[in-house]
């Protein structure tokens, strides 16, 4: 059994509680390691760490800083194979997509902050007649990061890397659900020789390690990415202390596609934007809004595209879709489903359990699914499953889509299928999202504003924003 520690002031160190939380491989069901649930005295000892480490941080240069974030890059990138592996083995990913998609982009992380933040003005002047004024922006302090179990090390990077490069020591709580990767960062980091206390790496549960953390008053801001609920109590758990708070929450974003789309195109990419890590991306499509001319060709050629997927053992390089990464949120799924059928909606594929055989015979497994005929008021069109259940609606014109697209709390993302890209520009105005991709999916410019409106967020990650949610502003004016 594998026993994940603290990384606190640069070393693994034992926790103090002594409350266990089980690790599962969600492929085969079985218990492969565990964490600790973090405790006060777990979480004093890394936010002491990092107020410590502070000092020293902040006084290098950002380029002395950039240099680190760049070391840390190289040796997760030189340790590919392995971080692929147990970030498959803890989400149930196919581990091709931990290999192209996952690690990259953690590394890709520390790249781009180091970089960027080097072009980012932290000093500016207004200068008038009356008044000469200088603008500053600094650190915070000590930050936390929280992430969830669906992308484990890259959210965690996303938010880490901003944080550290402009002179914050974090501390950072990856998911219990998925802790391995974030694990394994706290060795690439040592093996660098990130300072002491830089960045502490703390496990637990989330209504006892990271409330513990929301709570606490010497962390300044919180970075935060989860279900929507969990945003809501976070919200009113900070507010005491008054942190900088940036939550980026759930969706139901809509793929809406027109009938003069580039049609094998649009398919093969909403395959891909609905099942991508078995649906289990924020930003996946999950209502399918379908122009009524084409619906039933639609209809017939995606449930067609999907029954090609090769449904596997993560662990295989073939496999394209994997295992639920809980239990408990495989039964949410499979309780949605079986929703479906008490509405007397029409599963067109799928709908059940996928039996494995061999070493995965325990796994969470659900098969891609496909519903309509579900009244738009369903909760299965209103809530976030987040898992591969998507359902289709059809669309008279231009104005019923928008009104089905925006008919839900959530406003994270949504993508649209048109050749007529005024028309494209048009809708895109009219959805209420903060992210839209006309004709491609999860194509990121790692500079452009990240986050949802509604109850999908609040703030924005990437670029520029990153930058300014991880810094404070002073105005210093002289007479001129
Ligand atoms: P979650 O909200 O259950 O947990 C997220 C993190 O918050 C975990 O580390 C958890 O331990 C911690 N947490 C839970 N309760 C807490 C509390 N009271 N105080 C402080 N921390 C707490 O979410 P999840 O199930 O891990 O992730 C799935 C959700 O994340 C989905 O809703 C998905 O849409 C969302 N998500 C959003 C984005 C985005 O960019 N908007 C990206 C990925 C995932």
């Amino acid at each position: 059994m594998e026993l994940i520690q603290n990384y606190i002031n640069g070393e693994h160190v034992p926790a103090s509680s002594n409350e266990r939380v089980d690790l599962h491989d969600p492929a085969t069901g079985q218990v492969y390691g565990h964490l600790m649930d973090s405790n006060i005295d777990d979480v004093d000892h890394a936010v002491r760490s990092a107020k410590n480490a502070f000092p020293i941080w902040s006084a290098l240069t950002l380029h002395e800083r950039a240099d680190y974030l760049i070391a840390i890059a190289e040796e997760v990138s030189s340790r590919l194979d392995e971080f692929s592996k147990f970030e498959s083995r803890d989400t149930g990913k196919p581990i091709s997509l931990a290999r192209s998609l996952d690690i990259p982009r953690s590394i890709s992380n520390f790249n781009f902050f180091a970089d960027h933040a080097k072009n980012f003005e932290f000093e500016s002047n207004l200068n008038s007649k009356r008044s000469n004024n200088q603008i500053i922006k600094f650190p915070l302090g000590v930050v936390c990061c929280i992430s969830p179990w669906n992308l484990p090390l890259y959210l965690f990077t996303w938010k880490i890397a901003p944080a550290l490069v402009v002179g914050n020591t974090v501390v950072a709580k990856p998911s219990e659900v998925t802790p391995y990767t974030a694990y394994l960062l706290g060795d690439a980091c040592s093996n660098v020789g990130l300072p002491p206390g830089v960045l502490n790496i703390i496990h637990g549960r989330g209504n006892t390690t990271g409330d513990l953390l929301v709570r606490n008053k010497s962390i300044k801001a919180i970075s935060f990415t989860g279900g929507t609920e969990t945003g809501r109590l976070i919200f009113k758990n900070a507010s005491d202390s008054f942190k900088k708070l940036s939550l980026e929450m759930g969706g139901k974003n809509p793929a809406v596609i027109f009938d003069d789309c580039d049609y094998d195109r649009m398919l093969d990419t909403v395959v891909r934007s609905s099942f991508s890590n078995q649906g289990q991306i924020c930003l996946c499509s999950s209502r399918i809004l379908i122009e009524k001319t084409i619906y039933e060709q639609f209809k017939d050629d995606f449930c067609s595209k999907i029954s090609e997927l090769v449904i596997g053992d993560p662990l295989e390089t073939e496999t394209e879709f994997g295992a639920i990464s809980s239990e408990q949120h495989f039964l949410k799924i499979n309780s949605y489903i079986e929703l479906a059928r008490q509405e007397g909606a029409s599963i067109l594929t799928g709908g059940e359990i996928k039996k494995m055989d061999g070493r995965c015979t325990d796994g969470w497994f659900v098969k891609p699914t496909v519903i309509e005929d579900l009244d738009h008021s369903s909760r299965l069109n209103q809530e976030e499953i987040f898992g591969p259940v998507v359902t289709l609606q059809p669309f008279d014109s231009e104005s019923d889509a928008v009104q089905l697209a925006n008919d839900t709390d959530y406003g994270l993302s949504a993508t649209i299928w048109t050749e007529d890209l005024e028309k494209g520009q048009r809708v895109s105005r009219s959805i209420e999202a903060g992210v839209i991709w006309i004709n491609c999916w999860l194509l990121r410019d790692l500079r452009t504003p990240f986050g949802g409106i509604k109850n999908s967020g609040l703030g924005r990650e990437g670029g520029d924003e990153a930058i300014n949610f991880f810094t404070e502003q002073k105005n210093i004016c002289v007479p001129a």
